[in-house]
């Protein structure tokens, strides 16, 4: 009984090092995890102020607060402007669905390692109300323009078989 008990505690132990590892290794954030679309798809979350949805890949509740948490793939060293406003939008989703103030979301690029703390400050939530507010003017006059020369995006983008700006 006793060989039994010792082994299950060894088991134990050996568990939460791997399990410690792995969250180390893939920077999974401290606190308790709330909502995940990494794992089986998640129900979208929306924002009714903005009428948009989306869904981070994780959502993690520390010390009272809320935030989200979005891993990109990519040899990127610095934030992307695009995945700013993305995980912006998730903040905004978040502080309307959760209730209280989020204070940053985190960007993960996985591929080179990087974190980044995103602050969901006055400026950013400035800005991305004016995305947005872009975002649907640009769809009802049907008139979208392409805003950046980078081919590579164009490569990888999900719409590039609907678009017509288009780099080839
Ligand atoms: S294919 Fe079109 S939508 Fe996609 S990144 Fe290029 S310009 Fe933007």
């Amino acid at each position: 009984m006793l060989a039994l008990a010792l082994l299950f505690i060894l088991i134990s132990r050996v568990m939460k090092r791997n399990v410690k590892r792995l969250k180390i290794k893939h920077k999974i954030q401290a606190g308790k995890i709330t909502y995940s679309d990494l794992n089986t798809p998640a129900k979208p979350l929306f924002s009714k102020r903005y009428r948009i949805s989306g869904k981070p890949d994780y959502i993690v509740k520390r010390n009272g607060h809320y935030f989200p948490v979005e891993i990109k793939t990519g040899n990127h060293y610095e934030p992307k402007k695009n995945h700013i406003f993305q995980l912006a939008a998730y903040c905004q989703i978040l502080e309307e669905n959760y209730g209280g103030f989020i204070p940053h979301g985190i960007l993960i690029y996985s591929d080179t390692s990087q974190q980044f703390k995103i602050p969901f400050n006055p400026k950013i939530r400035f800005e991305l109300e004016s995305t947005v507010n872009k975002m649907r003017k640009s769809l009802k006059t049907g008139k979208i323009k392409r805003n950046h020369n980078d081919s590579q995006r164009c490569k990888s983008c999900s719409m590039r078989t609907y678009c017509d700006e288009k780099i080839n």
